[in-house]
């Protein structure tokens, strides 16, 4: 990512680093404002702690996406105000992988003097990220989302003399006096081995999830009222789709034994509610409920694509012969799904 050391906070994971951006550079900014700028797709931790802050006497402004499925520019510099302390986005979302124009966000940032947050935990596997690009003042990232280990990550921070942060874990003066408490060595020497190893061979990784997601997605389109659900611009390796009258939970039980798979975002599949990320997107409940994120890596290979692909073209196809809402035929009858 082209950091300088001193621009670097390890932490335990990406969700700690953004609670610290946003709650250190709220706290820092006190006397700003309390206004801060978010979305209604970003990740459990950036919504967490605005809730946090909002419960602390905070505004929040969470953003909705336009008619793409993205975070517009516009719609940031729209929300600004005098009183704006933080602006905080994701750049990739990690149930649908549409990627957020950061760059053009934080030029806007830059021309208004307000920091900007940049939850990068998807970028770096899937995109080339150098940070003093992004035009973001923080940027959080992710061991284990880099093929590195759990349990570290990092927050970058441009310039603590132009946007500070107020520490959030109090103690030692480790890390600049941003994070107390002994540095995990073996953790960090594990995400700079896995970042070598990822430079090294990003470029060949994609390629190869570009062909298997080309063929997945072909076989799907083949499939009657499915869609994509997100906009574009979109990573490789990340789509979540929606197959109409087929419920993910009885999908993912049909082909457990074949697929790895989870509905809604990893971090919240124990739940049953709907995903947060597609209602924003304005999928209804049911549809929400209806579709299933599908993950392309390093280690996916051709057979269990090709296996995954027929499995779920054929549970697919039984789920709905059993469904009430789906007509012999292929039609729809199911009222209040619009066309999509
Ligand atoms: C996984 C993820 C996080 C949380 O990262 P951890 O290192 O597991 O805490 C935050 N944001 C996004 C976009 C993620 O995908």
């Amino acid at each position: 990512m082209k950091a300088a050391p001193d621009q670097i906070v390890w932490t335990s994971g990406a969700t700690e680093s953004i609670n610290l951006a946003i709650k250190g550079a709220a706290a820092a900014r006190r006397s700003v404002g309390r206004h801060i700028v978010t979305s209604c797709l970003e990740h459990s931790a950036a919504l967490g702690a605005c809730r946090h802050l909002a419960s602390e006497g905070y505004e929040i402004k969470l953003l909705k996406p336009n008619r793409d499925g993205l975070v517009s520019p516009e719609a940031v510099r729209g929300s600004l105000r005098e009183d704006t302390a933080l602006i905080s986005l994701m750049q990739v979302n990690n149930e649908t992988g549409t990627i957020t124009d950061v760059e053009a966000i934080g030029e806007i940032a830059r021309e208004r003097g307000i920091p900007f947050h940049v939850d990068a935990a998807q970028s770096l596997a899937r995109l080339p990220v150098n940070v003093s690009k992004l035009n973001a003042d923080f940027v959080s990232v992710s061991g284990h989302k880099m093929y590195g280990p759990k349990g570290i990550g990092a927050l970058y921070i441009r310039s603590r003399s132009t946007f500070g942060i107020d520490p959030q874990i109090h103690g030692g003066d480790q890390e600049m006096g941003l994070r107390a408490g002994t540095l995990p060595t073996h953790q960090i020497v594990g995400m700079g081995k896995a970042a070598e190893i990822l430079m090294g061979r990003r470029d060949q990784d994609l390629e190869r999830a570009r062909e298997l997601e080309g063929f997945l997605l072909s076989k799907f389109a083949a499939i009657p009222r499915t869609s994509v659900n997100g906009g574009e611009p979109r990573v490789v390796g990340i789509a979540n789709l929606w197959f109409a009258c087929v419920e993910s939970e009885s999908l993912a039980l049909a082909i457990r034994d074949e697929v790895a798979i989870s509905s809604g975002s990893a971090c919240t599949s124990a739940r049953v509610e709907p995903s947060h990320v597609l209602l924003g997107l304005g999928l209804s409940e049911d549809e929400a409920h209806q579709s299933i994120r599908v993950s392309l890596g390093r280690f996916t290979s051709q057979g269990e694509v090709e296996r995954a692909a027929c499995r779920i073209e054929e549970a697919v196809g039984e789920l709905r012969s059993l469904s009430d809402e789906w007509e012999d035929g292929g039609e729809m009858v199911l009222a209040g799904v619009g066309e999509r």
